[in-house]
C-alpha cells in the first residue's frame, strides 16, 4: 500500500488524479490522506470525485472516501478492462482532466475504449479541449497510443453541459521521446469561440490579435455556439512547430473587455516565442507521466527541453516517483531546464 500525503507542495487536485492513474497503471493500491489540502476547499470537488468513480469503473477497485468533501481515499484496483465508458461530472468541472486521469491506463489496455464525458470542456486552470487536441494527444501518438478526440459541445464555467469523447487505440508498451527542440515555425491558428453570446466578442478578439501579430487572415477563425448550455467565450492561440504544438487560452470574463482577454492570451504566446523551448509549463506537466509510464516499462521515457518547472511539476514528480521504477533528473541551464525520465537506474 502506498501512502501518499496529499497536502506535500501544491497539495491540490493534481495529487489525487496522478495517484489513481498510476495506481490503475502499476495496480498498487495507495491511500492518500489531507486530499488538497492547500486548497481554499480541501477535499475532493466534485471533478476529482468523478475522476476516483472513473477510475474505480475502469477497474473494478473497491474504494473508501469517494464522497464530496472527503479528505482520505484509500484505492484498491482489480484489472483495468478497455471498454466503452461514460462519466457525467453534473458541475462544469474539467472533462479533460477526468480524461487524463483514465487515459493512461487505458491507453496501454489490451483493447480499444471510447470515453464520453460530460462537464466543462473549456475551464481556466485545466487543459481546454484544444490543448488536449491538438498539443498532448499528438506527443502521445508519438510514443504509440492514437486517441483521437471530439468536441461534441462546450461546457463552460457555470453552466457545464458540454460533451467530449474520446477513441483510445492502445499501444501496450510505450516508444520514448526527445523533445529538445520546436523545429521551424510551421502555422498558427487562433480560434475565437463564442457560446450564446454576441459574435462581435469573438470578432474583436481575432482582430486584436491580428493586428498585433500582422498574422495572415487565414489563420483565424470564429466559431459561435448559439444552442450551448450556457454562455462562455476562448480564446485560443496555437503555434506549430514541426516538432511540437502548443496551445494559449483565454477565458472571457464579465466587466473584462474583449480586447483585453485577446491581449493577455496573446502576452502567453509572446512569453513562449520569447524562449526557445519546447515545451511549456502546462505540457511540461502533462508530460512527466506518460514518459514516467514509458520508462517504468522499460520501453520509453525520454527528454525534453522546458521552461524552470513549475512547483505543480516538482509535485508531480514526487507522485510520480512513489508509484513508478524510474528516476527524473532536472538539469536546470541559464535559458530553462531539460527533463530526462528514465527507467530506475
Ligand atoms: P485543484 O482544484 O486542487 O486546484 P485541480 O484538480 O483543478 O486542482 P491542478 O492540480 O491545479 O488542478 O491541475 C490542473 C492541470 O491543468 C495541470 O496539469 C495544469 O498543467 C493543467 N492546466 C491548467 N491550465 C492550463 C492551460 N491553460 N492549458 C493547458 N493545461 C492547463
Amino acid at each position: 500500500m502506498i501512502h501518499i500525503d496529499g497536502s506535500q507542495g501544491e497539495g491540490g487536485g493534481q495529487i489525487v488524479r496522478s495517484s489513481l492513474a498510476l495506481s490503475l497503471v502499476t495496480g498498487r493500491p495507495f491511500t492518500i490522506h489531507r486530499v488538497r489540502a492547500r486548497r481554499r476547499k480541501p477535499g475532493l470537488m466534485r471533478q476529482h470525485l468523478t475522476a476516483v468513480q472513473a477510475a474505480m469503473q475502469v477497474s473494478s477497485a473497491h474504494v473508501q472516501g469517494a464522497e464530496l468533501g472527503s479528505t482520505q481515499l484509500v484505492f484498491h484496483p482489480e484489472s483495468v478492462q478497455s471498454g466503452e465508458y461514460a462519466f457525467r461530472i453534473g458541475t462544469a468541472g474539467s472533462t479533460t482532466l477526468v480524461l487524463q486521469t483514465v487515459l493512461p491506463a487505458l491507453m496501454i489496455a489490451d483493447g480499444v475504449s471510447s470515453v464520453t464525458l460530460e462537464g466543462g470542456t473549456h475551464n481556466p486552470l485545466a487543459p481546454p479541449f484544444e490543448f488536449l487536441a491538438r498539443t498532448y494527444l499528438p506527443l502521445i501518438a508519438r510514443l504509440g497510443p492514437q486517441v483521437p478526440v471530439t468536441l461534441h459541445r462546450p461546457g463552460f464555467f457555470p453552466a457545464g453541459l458540454g460533451r467530449i469523447s474520446a477513441l483510445i487505440h492502445p499501444s501496450p508498451q510505450l516508444g520514448r521521446m526527445e523533445l529538445l527542440e520546436r523545429g521551424a515555425r510551421i502555422g498558427c491558428k487562433v480560434r475565437a469561440l463564442v457560446a450564446r453570446l454576441p459574435r462581435h466578442i469573438a470578432q474583436r478578439e481575432c482582430q486584436t490579435i491580428a493586428r498585433a501579430t500582422g498574422w495572415d487572415g487565414s489563420c483565424f477563425e470564429v466559431a459561435e455556439i448559439a444552442d450551448a448550455p450556457g454562455p462562455g467565450n476562448a480564446v485560443t492561440i496555437e503555434l506549430q512547430f514541426e516538432h511540437v504544438t502548443e496551445v494559449f487560452t483565454g477565458f472571457g470574463e464579465r466587466g473584462v473587455r474583449a480586447e483585453t482577454v485577446a491581449q493577455r492570451t496573446l502576452l502567453q504566446a509572446e512569453q513562449y516565442l520569447a524562449t526557445d523551448v519546447p515545451v511549456g509549463e502546462h505540457l511540461a506537466d502533462q508530460l512527466l507521466l506518460p514518459l514516467g509510464i514509458g520508462a517504468h516499462q522499460g520501453t520509453g521515457g525520454g527528454t525534453f527541453r522546458t521552461l524552470p518547472l513549475s512547483p505543480h511539476s516538482l509535485t508531480h514528480i514526487q507522485v510520480l516517483k512513489e508509484f513508478l521504477d524510474v528516476s527524473i533528473d532536472v538539469a536546470f541551464g541559464p535559458l530553462g531546464c531539460q527533463v530526462r525520465v528514465e527507467p530506475a537506474r
